[in-house]
């Protein structure tokens, strides 16, 4: 059978570069590397001729002898000192001969775990725990206790999964490494270690707390300080309070997450809070004084000027929210909200009739508003 070109095996065309031989290379590596295809003896075939090509499209002297003799080239000594590749037959080259991307395959193929060594104790989940608070409590600040499920290390054998004295043992499949060795075809590929999942140790007589996990499930309770200031979307961090790590592996955060909850009376934003405050027709015209809450529970006094109209807003200095990271706290603002009169007595209605007789003869033009209105319509005319 007549040796296959080179570039065609690696299904490239003749006179591609460097890069493009190692990328073809990589990616006839992959689809035919004996992991893939265990049931397969054509891709094993398949695979070495791979190799043969890419040994020789790799090297740039081999490459130029081969792209000017073909084959012939690596015939009766014409590739210079027997570098060329022996052949299908020569298996004990090829591990060598194309250990530059060996080493890459090999990452890919064990999805980056490679390195030597114990499995890593891998560091426990970090955890999120909702909370709602109330405004009020914003305002103070508060210590409160919450209750969050969680796995927490295993009381009875302190994380280690084992019998109350009995310790784990190295695991003796993979001799503690976490990690075993199988050869595929001329390939040695690494794997997980299947009796010990990696941890590198087994325990002869399990837990029977945990059954050998060495973490259980478990409502933690946590005192948590609220500091004064908080709005939604602030985040508090408890260090060390997510899960517990594995295999001995540091504990996760927990990470405490607020929301604020809508107030009856007072409306927020940021460190400003703002109150709508209804009063009565008589006090916006003629001024005086009302009393309006404040969030710490208190009364504040406010003066309201003669002839204030709906909508006018007050400013109440420092009475706001405090400021979550220092600084000074925010301002009340009241907003007032003249109220219309209803359910009035005849006699209301008859004092509030004369008031509309005099309201016309005290100010017989018409406010503003009429004297435009008037003007609109002239203009219209003409
Ligand atoms: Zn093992
Ligand atoms: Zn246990």
């Amino acid at each position: 059978m007549a040796k296959r070109d080179y570039y065609e095996t690696l299904g490239l065309a003749r006179g591609a570069d460097a890069a493009e031989i190692k990328k073809a290379y990589r990616q006839k590596a992959k689809e035919l590397h004996p992991d893939r295809n265990s049931d397969n003896p054509k891709a094993e075939e398949q695979f070495k001729e791979a190799n043969e090509a890419y040994e020789v499209l790799k090297d740039a002297n081999k490459k130029a002898a081969y792209d000017r003799y073909g084959h012939a080239a690596f015939e009766g000594g014409m590739g210079g000192g027997g570098g060329g590749p022996r052949g299908p037959q020569g298996q004990g080259d090829f591990a060598s001969a194309f250990s530059d991307v060996f080493d890459d395959l090999f990452g890919d193929f064990m999805g980056g775990q490679r390195g030597g060594g114990r499995a890593r104790a891998t560091r426990g989940s970090d955890l999120r725990y909702n909370l709602r608070v109330k405004l009020e409590d914003a305002y103070t600040g508060q210590q409160k206790t919450i209750n969050v499920p969680t796995a927490v290390q295993c009381g009875s054998c302190k994380g280690s999964g084992a019998e109350d004295g009995s310790d784990p043992v190295t695991c003796p499949t993979c001799s503690g490494m976490g990690k075993v060795r199988a050869q595929q075809g001329f390939f040695t590929v690494e794997r997980t270690c299947p009796t010990c999942n990696g941890a590198g140790q087994t325990v002869k007589n399990p837990c029977r707390v945990c059954h050998g996990a060495g973490r259980v499930e478990k409502e933690k309770s946590l005192s948590v300080n609220i500091p004064a200031g908080v709005e939604t979307g602030t985040r508090i961090r408890l260090a060390g309070e997510g899960e517990a790590g594995m295999r001995g592996g540091p504990a996760g955060d927990l990470y405490i997450f607020i929301e604020v909850e809508d107030h009856q009376l007072f409306e927020r934003e940021s460190s400003n809070l703002f109150c709508r405050v209804p009063v009565s027709i008589a006090a916006a015209a003629l001024g005086g004084e009302i009393e309006v809450p404040t969030i710490d529970g208190g009364r504040s006094r406010v003066k309201i000027p003669e002839g204030s109209q709906s909508g006018r807003q007050m400013r109440l200095r420092g009475k706001g929210m405090p400021a979550l990271r220092g600084g000074g706290a925010g301002d009340m603002f009241i907003e007032l909200a003249v109220e219309t009169p209803v359910n009035l007595t005849s006699r209301q209605k008859e004092i509030l009739r004369e008031f509309d007789t005099l309201s016309k003869e005290n100010n017989p033009q018409g406010s503003s508003f009429f004297k435009s209105v008037k003007g609109f319509w002239d203009s219209m005319k003409g």
